[in-house]
């Protein structure tokens, strides 16, 4: 039962966006520069943003040697190219929009943990670099062999590293802080607690329900175009997309003092990473221990991958020093049957952005650049 005054007020928007994430937030931003004064409204069904975008490790990443030449056994080149330039892109938006201090963003290096198995990597660096050249401008791999003894990482199971010369590193909550403040100074409306359950097309219009849990009833709104930027859980409001939900899990170890690492740490075709922030060691990965589990839009944490992790930080990253875990969490990403995000029309009303795969922190800005721009072209 809505009151005069809300029905009057609170339920038409120009644009509504659905997903309070990395994407949804940044294309909220996007379409309030293209729209002046238009009435763009955020609905978010967690307290907050809640599937990956406040849950992730904060690498600014896009793509470790072993990652992209196992990506390149399923995709062509230009598809692997052309994903790496979105990521570099997305991250440069990134950059520009919010500023380095604000996010926390930090150029400690990025490395890629080489064990025996994959020293094929390596003859393999001159091939990347010169693939990649048109977007990177430098060569983006190099060995630098030795560096394993440096950071003090178990020498029997890390042969060599290679370092990557564009990715970088943030701070995961800063970031989100950032772009939920700059939504608000642009005078664009959050709502969180806000599940949409449905949407349909109208001649004039899209009709959005919104379910209001305190209020025990269903919300309805509408808008001139909807954008639907819920990533893993995309099928809820669209059964037929190609979506698969991925957990990952990270832990964060206590400060330890006089810790050696600096930067972002991948290894396993980027199934595992880890870095240095605050003194800490936050580590994750390890989804392809158990993929069918892990398939999951259920935010919990899962037994074998937690003892893996914890072994592997004690006798790969960490060997010989003592360390406690102070927290753990979990948080779910989006693949499909390809690493490319999808980012389309949908109807002339309705549009999506979602499938951000392990990389959305960098990918997320230039994929909602993208679909502002697909916007626009319906609605000059
Ligand atoms: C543990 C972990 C570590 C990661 N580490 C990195 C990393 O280091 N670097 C990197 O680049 N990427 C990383 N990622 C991936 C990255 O976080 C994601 O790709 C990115 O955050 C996706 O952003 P998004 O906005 O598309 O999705 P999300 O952040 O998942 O946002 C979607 C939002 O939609 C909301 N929603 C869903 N359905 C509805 C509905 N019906 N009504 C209203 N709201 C709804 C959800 O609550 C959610 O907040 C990691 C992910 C995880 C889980």
């Amino acid at each position: 039962m809505l009151s005069y005054w809300e029905r009057e007020s609170f339920s038409h928007y120009h644009h509504i966006v659905v997903g309070g994430g990395i994407v949804g937030l940044s294309l909220a931003i996007e379409l309030s520069e293209q729209y002046t004064g238009a009435r763009i409204l955020v609905l978010e069904r967690g307290l907050l943003p809640t599937g990956a975008s406040t849950r992730n490790a904060g690498f600014a990443c896009m793509g470790s040697a072993t990652e992209l030449l196992d990506d390149l056994t399923h995709a062509s080149e230009d598809d692997v190219v052309a994903l790496f330039a979105q990521r570099k892109d997305g991250l440069e938006l990134l950059r520009k929009r919010l500023g380095d201090e604000r996010i926390g963003y930090r150029a400690n290096g990025s490395y890629e943990l080489i064990s025996e198995s994959e020293l094929y990597a390596i003859d393999q660096l001159d091939y990347l670099n010169r693939l990649l050249l048109p977007v990177t401008d430098k060569p983006a791999f190099e060995e630098v062999g030795g560096m394993q003894v440096q950071f003090g990482f178990d020498q029997a199971s890390v042969s060599t590293m290679v370092r990557q010369t564009c990715e970088g590193e943030l701070n995961t909550g800063k970031m989100m802080r950032a772009l939920t403040d700059l939504a608000i100074q642009r005078g664009i409306e959050i709502k969180t607690g806000a599940n949409v359950v449905r949407y349909d097309e109208e001649e004039q219009r899209v009709a959005v329900t919104v379910e209001a849990q305190y209020r025990k009833e269903e919300w309805p709104l509408s808008c001139d175009t909807l954008s639907i930027c819920t990533n893993a859980f995309t099928k809820s409001l669209m059964p037929e997309e190609d979506i698969v939900p991925g957990r990952g899990q990270v832990l964060i170890t206590e400060s330890i003092e006089g810790l050696k690492i600096k930067g972002i740490f991948h290894f396993n075709k980027g199934y595992y990473y880890f870095r240095e922030i605050d003194g800490r060691v936050l580590f994750g990965g390890g989804r392809n221990l158990d993929f069918d589990t892990e398939q999951t839009s259920e935010i919990a944490l899962n037994q074998l991958i937690h003892d893996d992790l914890d072994h592997k930080l004690a006798t790969m990253i960490l060997p010989g020093t003592e360390v406690k875990v102070a927290q753990r969490w979990a948080g779910i990403m989006a693949f499909g049957s390809t690493k490319q995000p999808i980012v389309k029309p949908i109807t002339d009303r309705v549009f999506g952005a979602y499938r951000m795969g392990g990389m959305g922190v960098a990918l997320g800005s230039s994929v909602a650049a993208m679909l502002a721009k697909i916007i626009k072209q319906r609605w000059p």
